[in-house]
């Protein structure tokens, strides 16, 4: 492809192919505009995409993705780019105890009418042998309390909060511990409350459906791979094998020069969609700006969580459940990809094990990792002890998730960056169905997730209303 260079038209480069940048292109060139995304790989997907596994000649995603159905900018991207249909979306759960013993979650219905959140979700979970009565007046005494607002600027963690509103040991370990914290991949002490909030507001009291999980049919780099289709169907382009390591801003021709190991691009507009290590290394490399030095020192407080999966293939089946919360030990979810991706061939099963927000987990050697994933998955499923191991592996993803700590607002990136404002297209014809977008203020109460990767130069930006 031959990159926008010399092109006197104005263009978008969205600089980073990950889930962020494959995004902000797609919106953006649906929006007419003429985007070039790059990517330092020869993929799209970044930390969500999937590859064949040397060692044992399987696609496998880099993890089990998971979406919510109250995650509607990424399903909206998904209607987008026409992958929609490829989530296999299911609104139970089911809770399983060493031992064996089940309690499944999920709504409920008053004869043929569905409950109105949040009690829809009520009736499985009094039910629910997991949780002592105890343990549900505790859940119910905390789920009422964030029914009100948390003030946004809080600094409690998610921890202090839960003991000061006496969550029993059941509670903690097998709904606080498990959902809450994998949802943001962290320990429960290490997550500000404000984000724990609007997970269980996002979750579980706006709708039935916001509490829905949606799993990709097909590998994560298949289901991406719509969105290059969408970005070249409209006079758009995709540069792979390109890192950007340097840009600059040239006040005349109102034009960006971004430079890789072996050539220059142009660009009316750039907008960085990276992780703030990516974004760090950059910064150097882009023109001086007052407030570049603020915003170096608020990437650098931010730090990145693990996630480990351990892929297991059986020469049987060992459950007929599609997935599963696994409870008090280091596993915490069962995904049976044999199941939910029945393309897949074989006469065994496969079934992934996804270990959140656990640092001791990831520093585990290899075969110790899978050793442990092997004899706790038997405590769940006993088919385990008489099926034979056919093969494994393990992906480790240290940098998985940014964390969310108490006082992290205080580090989020303003979505106006510091560089030069353009003249365009802030006094040029502006692109149909565009409206001016401006750095959202933060809400006093429920906050939105940190844009820390999101950088957006010029100081303008357009997205579609
Ligand atoms: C194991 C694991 C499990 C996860 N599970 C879930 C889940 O269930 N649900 C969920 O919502 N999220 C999950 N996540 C998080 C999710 O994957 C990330 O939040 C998301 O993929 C981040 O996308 P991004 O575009 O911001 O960054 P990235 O995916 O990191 O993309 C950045 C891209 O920029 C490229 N790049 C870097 N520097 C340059 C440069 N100088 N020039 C050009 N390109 C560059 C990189 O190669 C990369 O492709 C999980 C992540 C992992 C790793």
């Amino acid at each position: 492809m031959s990159g926008f260079e010399h092109s006197s038209e104005k263009t978008v480069t969205v600089v980073g192919g990950g889930v962020a940048g494959m995004s902000a292109a797609c919106a953006l060139a649906e929006s007419g505009l003429r985007v070039q995304l790059v990517e330092r790989r020869g993929y799209l997907g970044g930390r969500a995409s999937s590859y064949r596994h040397p060692g044992v000649g399987e696609v496998i995603d880099n993890c089990q993705h998971v979406l919510f159905g109250c995650c509607t900018n990424l399903s909206g991207f998904y209607r987008r780019i026409g992958v929609a249909e490829k989530i296999h979306w299911t609104s139970e759960m089911t809770m399983i105890e060493p031992g064996g013993r089940r309690s499944p979650l999920g709504p409920s219905k008053l004869g043929p009418f569905e409950l109105p959140a949040p009690l829809h979700a009520l009736p499985k979970l009094l039910s629910a042998s997991a949780f002592t009565f105890a343990d549900k007046l505790a859940l119910a005494r905390a789920f009422s309390a964030l029914m009100r607002p948390v003030p946004g600027d809080s600094t409690e963690s998610l921890g202090a909060w839960l003991r000061r509103h006496k969550q029993t040991e059941g509670a903690l370990y097998r709904f606080w511990r498990l959902v809450i914290a994998s949802a943001l991949n962290a320990d429960i002490d290490s997550i500000a409350l404000p984000y724990a909030a609007k997970v269980i507001r996002e979750l579980f009291m706006n709708s039935a459906f916001a509490g829905s999980m949606g799993m990709s049919t097909v590998p994560l780099s298949e289901l991406y791979a719509g969105a290059e289709e969408f970005l070249t169907g409209r006079g758009s382009e995709v540069l792979f094998n390109t890192n950007i390591e340097a840009a600059e801003w040239d006040e005349e021709s109102a034009q960006w020069t971004l430079t890789t190991r072996t050539r220059t691009l142009m660009s009316g507009l750039l907008v960085l969609a990276l992780p703030f290590e990516a974004t760090a290394r950059l910064l150097p490399n882009l023109p001086p700006a007052a407030g570049a030095d603020a915003l170096r020192a608020q990437i650098e407080r931010h730090q990145h969580w693990p996630i480990c999966s351990v892929h297991l293939w059986f020469d049987r089946e060992i459950t007929t459940l599609d997935h599963a919360v696994l409870l008090d030990r280091e596993l915490h979810w069962m995904y049976n990809k044999s199941r939910l991706q029945p393309w897949r061939k074989g006469k065994g099963s496969y079934v992934e094990l996804v270990v959140s927000a656990s640092r001791s987990f990831a520093a585990l050697e290899r075969n110790d990792a899978i050793a442990l994933a092997v004899s706790e998955l038997a405590e769940f499923f006993p088919a385990v002890a008489s099926a034979k191991l056919e093969k494994a592996a393990l992906i480790k993803e240290v940098r998985a998730t940014f964390g969310v700590p108490p006082g992290i607002d205080a580090a989020r990136p303003s979505s106006i960056s510091p560089w030069p404002t353009a003249s365009w297209p802030a006094t040029g014809p502006r692109p149909a169905g565009l409206r001016q977008w401006r750095a959202p203020r933060a809400p006093a109460t429920w906050p939105q997730k940190p844009s820390a990767r999101l950088l957006v130069s010029p100081g303008v930006f357009w997205m579609r209303t």
